[in-house]
């Protein structure tokens, strides 16, 4: 049910963090994953990691942000691996402001990457299914900030808000082609982008920034990049053939909470 032999993907963001542990899970079921990422040493150190593993990747430089890359890393797969049936648009960031510190950079940065990215690497993946004559997986990468503001993270939230009507909107539109579209609303997941946040502060400070975040997860435990990687691998696979629209929080329990 989870095998992906012969299927392609791409993981935009594939080379660290949640986009890492996404790109692990999908070729260790028998994907060839392009790991695609702004920072290519970084992504040829993850396709190296990959590739002593015994799975099949690549690794390909591209900044989501600018929609002429989204073509360019498409047809850079399709050409390497000679398909694609999966996209995982998980690339994102997330700066922290607030109303008073809001700047229009900051603005158009976060929605040209958490949104814009995500419309036209889906496009993009589109166009490749299509030409290949079949349809194929789309996993977005919201946040539970999509559906509830943790705070201080505007543009952020509008951002993952719009990921998740994105979803919906294009599962709408795709679905006679045969390409399913859903999303992921992680929680909590530790990774070098989330620890960034912690950067600057003393061990006593961390260890109490993290005892009052824990408070607000009924499981205890901040998830892992794996913890997404195995939702990521079933939206992925054949399991969620029937399923599109649809959003997976992945949060430890923290919004029943
Ligand atoms: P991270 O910062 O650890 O990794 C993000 C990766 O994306 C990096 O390798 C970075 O180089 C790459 N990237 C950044 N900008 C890019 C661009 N313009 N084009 C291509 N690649 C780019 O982040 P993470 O914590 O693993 O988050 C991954 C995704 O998961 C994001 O969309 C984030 O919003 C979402 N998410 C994270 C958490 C969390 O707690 N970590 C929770 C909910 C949602």
């Amino acid at each position: 049910l989870f095998d992906l032999s012969g299927k392609v993907a791409i993981v935009t963001g594939g080379a660290q963090g949640i986009g890492k542990g996404i790109a692990l899970r999908l070729a260790e079921a028998g994907a060839s994953v392009a790991v695609s990422d702004i920072n290519l040493e970084s992504a040829q150190a993850t396709v190296g990691e990959m590739k002593k593993m015994g799975y099949k990747a690549v690794a390909v430089q591209s900044d989501i942000s600018k929609v002429a890359e989204a073509e360019r890393t498409v047809q850079e797969t399709v050409k390497h691996f000679g398909d694609l049936h999966i996209l995982v648009n998980n690339a994102g960031v997330y700066p922290f402001a607030s109303t008073e510190t809001m700047t229009e950079a900051t603005w158009d940065k976060t929605l040209n990457i958490n949104l814009k990215g995500l419309m036209f690497f889906s496009q993009a993946a589109v166009r490749a299914m299509a030409a290949k004559g079949h349809g194929g997986k789309i996993v977005n990468i919201a946040s539970v900030d999509g559906l509830h503001p943790t705070g201080n993270l505007l543009s952020y939230d509008a951002s993952k808000g719009g990921v998740i009507m994105l979803t919906k909107a294009l599962a709408k539109d795709l679905a006679p082609k045969g390409i399913n579209v859903n999303a992921i609303a992680p929680g909590a997941i530790v990774t070098p982008g989330a620890s960034g946040g912690l950067a600057g502060m003393s061990q006593e400070q961390i260890d109490a920034v993290t005892k009052a975040f824990l408070a607000t997860i009924p499981m205890g435990r901040q998830g892992t990049p794996d913890d997404i990687g195995r939702v990521a691998l079933f939206l992925a696979s054949d399991a969620a053939d029937y399923i599109t629209g649809s959003v997976v929080v992945a949060d430890g329990g923290y919004l029943v909470g």
